[in-house]
């Protein structure tokens, strides 16, 4: 039998490494990786009192699976969430936590800086099924109080926001929208679950993409929605289990070694991210280079209020437009051109052109993108040798 973890609380550096390992029979040192869809019983009877709900047994993976609990576990103990479940993708986890949540009728309050699959599920998803969209800035308190003076059912954001690292003072918020009646829906993914615990600022439910930094090396994609015991399993359980949006096993296996070194790999990466940030403040080919921890962010105060450190995300204007992105990028020799972030290899993106090219100019011109701005994901690699990438690469615009 395999022990378990003492009671009294632990770090999150225990809790990346140990949280819910649940060994098999064979006491295997790693989590194992159970790839089934299925599980037998012993008896017809078995089966009987399972689907009864009086044994626990697993049943069908699109259900649960050994394996993703385990992550679920973990990451739970280490968001301090009562409950968690996984699903395939970062956009499924955002897609169960709303549409679980929601009915023809209701009104739903974004942010209007938002990831652009949140933003196209707000704008043009959720209306097909009679529910309002309404977006507001959301560094602009007076704006949320304006949309959340009427009934809200449920209130989405994301802080720091991609691309332009934007905050949300999450605690004022909050309580404007509970007032509302709506639950609060906080997508984590820029400042993952070390540098900012969205519940204890107010949030009700926290979603991310695993495929972010909790993998963190480019591998798998995947999801977490994480809540209270009571929501989770009355209202976004039932839709997952028969909407089917489950993580693959293998996918949950290779996250949860990915959470083994989350707490090496976010630190490393904040602190080259910080010093790129200053680096590129100082160069005269960029208008302004945008940090939640620079002293130079507009709501600087709110970062350290809000988060542990600054984020491993920088994102920079370029004086000279589209022309000048693209000729920096593609001068580039370190650091690749990806829309992808919080990996190891350091990644950037044009978002006028790429993850933000749907919402058309107009929309891009309310969130501050300009057709020289330039989101770059920090990775793992020696700082000195990222700065000198960048450096060449601004010579050569
Ligand atoms: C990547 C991302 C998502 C979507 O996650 P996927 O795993 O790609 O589906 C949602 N929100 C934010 C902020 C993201 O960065």
């Amino acid at each position: 039998m395999s022990k378990t973890l003492p009671n009294r609380p632990l770090r999150p550096a225990t809790l990346l490494v140990r949280g819910g390992t649940s060994r098999s029979n064979h006491d295997e040192t790693a989590e194992a990786l159970f790839l089934t869809s299925g599980f037998v019983y012993e008896s017809a009877e078995q089966a009987e009192a399972t689907f009864a709900g009086g044994v626990q047994h697993f049943q069908y993976s699109r259900f649960g699976n050994p394996t993703a609990t385990m992550l679920e576990q973990r990451l739970a103990a280490l968001e301090g969430a009562e409950a968690c479940r996984l699903t395939a993708t970062g956009m499924a986890a955002v897609h169960a936590a709303m549409l679980s949540h929601l009915k023809a009728g209701d009104r739903v309050v974004a942010s209007r800086a938002l990831f652009g699959s949140c933003h196209w599920i707000v704008s043009t998803l959720l209306p097909r099924y009679g529910i309002e969209g309404v977006f507001v800035d959301g560094g602009d308190l007076a704006q949320w109080e304006a949309a959340l003076a009427k009934p809200a059912a449920l209130v989405l954001l994301e802080t720091p926001s991609n691309p332009m690292l934007e905050l949300v003072d999450l605690p004022a918020v909050a309580k404007l929208a509970h007032r509302a009646g709506a639950l609060v829906v906080v997508d984590n993914v820029f400042a993952t679950p070390l540098l900012q615990k969205p519940l204890t600022l107010g949030a009700d439910v926290v979603v991310y993409s695993c495929t972010k930094h909790m993998d963190g090396q480019g591998r798998v994609l995947g999801g977490a929605v994480l809540g209270s015991k009571k929501w989770v399993e009355d209202v976004l359980q039932p839709f997952i289990r028969n909407t089917g949006p489950s993580i693959s096993p293998f996918n949950a296996w290779v996250i949860l070694k990915g959470l083994e070194t989350l707490h090496l790999r976010v630190p490393a990466m904040c602190r080259s991210a910080a010093a790129i940030a200053e680096f590129l403040g100082g160069r005269q080919e960029v208008a302004r280079a945008l940090y939640p921890f620079a002293a130079s962010h507009p709501q600087h105060a709110l970062a350290k209020r809000l988060m542990a450190d600054g984020g491993t995300l920088v994102t920079f204007d370029l004086k000279g437009g589209k022309e000048a992105a693209f000729r920096f990028c593609n001068a580039l020799q370190v650091i690749d051109i990806s829309n992808n972030l919080g990996d190891s290899k350091s990644l950037v993106t044009h978002p006028a052109t790429t993850t933000h090219m749907r919402i058309g100019a107009e929309e891009r011109a309310k969130l501050g993108i300009t057709d020289g701005t330039i989101r770059l994901s920090v990775g793992l690699e020696d700082v000195a040798d990222l700065i000198e990438d960048l450096g060449a690469a601004l010579d050569a615009i």
